[in-house]
């Protein structure tokens, strides 16, 4: 597909993978503003979020609702659109689609049937805060959020204890302090790890160090909002 790739305006019958703020609005990329301008249709997470994304741009698109429970389903309508010609935009809550966000069926889907899709890429928590957390950057384990249930969280720290790579986890204001008591008692109060608060946002916070001392200095700070927490392996020194 010549230009499919560098081009602002869609071509015919591509789903385009557009990364959105993850708080910070200037984030938008110029390309990201004209495929979302310019795609027949817009596949989003929420249309509701996204409608108000769109209204902030000052424009107004046809959403299409692509959520966690109708993935399925809204895949294969969107694939048959664009099967016959229309382009599409792929757009989650905030951040890139398909990292813990719905996106992985629809892009399947389009790769099973030879339908061209391409990145519009931008924010995502977990490279944001992994790049500027001092933990090593060679080589990660980017899982998302650990299982709510504490036996299951803990497993998963005991079995990844020697991971010889930085480990990146989402969590939500609900369970942080969950976490982070799980990561102390799992991997000690001297493993070094990164937790980076509300980034992009006004009340960004971003903590390196051992994680007794992170969770001390978290413990006097405010713990509403959104975490990315990075775990370094074994060892490693800052
Ligand atoms: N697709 C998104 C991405 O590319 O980062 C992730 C979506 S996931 C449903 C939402 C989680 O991402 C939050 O619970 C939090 O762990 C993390 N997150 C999203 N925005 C964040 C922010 N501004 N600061 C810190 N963590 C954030």
């Amino acid at each position: 597909m010549a230009g499919g790739n560098t081009s602002l305006t869609p071509q015919s019958g591509c789903l385009y993978v557009v990364a959105t703020p993850i708080g910070n609005m200037s984030d938008l990329s110029e390309r990201a503003k004209s495929i979302l301008q310019n795609a027949d249709l817009i596949a989003c997470e929420d249309t509701r979020s996204t409608g108000s994304l769109l209204a902030r741009l000052g424009f107004r698109k046809t959403l299409v609702s692509y959520h966690e429970h109708n993935e399925k389903e809204a895949a294969a309508s969107i694939v048959e659109k664009l099967q016959t010609g229309e382009s599409a935009a792929l757009v989650s809550d905030a951040g890139t689609p398909g990292i813990s966000d719905p996106g992985f069926r629809l892009v399947r889907e389009c790769r099973r049937q030879g339908i061209p899709v391409s990145p519009i890429p931008g924010p995502s928590a977990a490279i944001s805060l992994l790049s500027v957390s001092g933990l090593p950057t060679n080589a990660f384990l980017f899982v998302g959020f650990l299982p709510p249930k504490k036996a299951a969280r803990q497993r998963f720290l005991e079995e990844n204890r020697n991971f010889k790579y930085s480990i990146i986890l989402y969590e939500s204001c609900h369970r942080i302090e969950k976490l982070l008591g799980d990561i102390l008692n799992t991997l000690g109060s001297n493993r070094q790890i990164c937790v980076g608060r509300e980034l992009t946002k006004k009340f960004e916070t971003i903590l390196t160090g051992p994680a007794s001392q992170v969770v001390e200095k978290l413990n006097s700070s405010s713990k509403k909002g959104e975490f990315v927490v990075v775990v370094a392996p074994e060892g490693y020194e800052l």
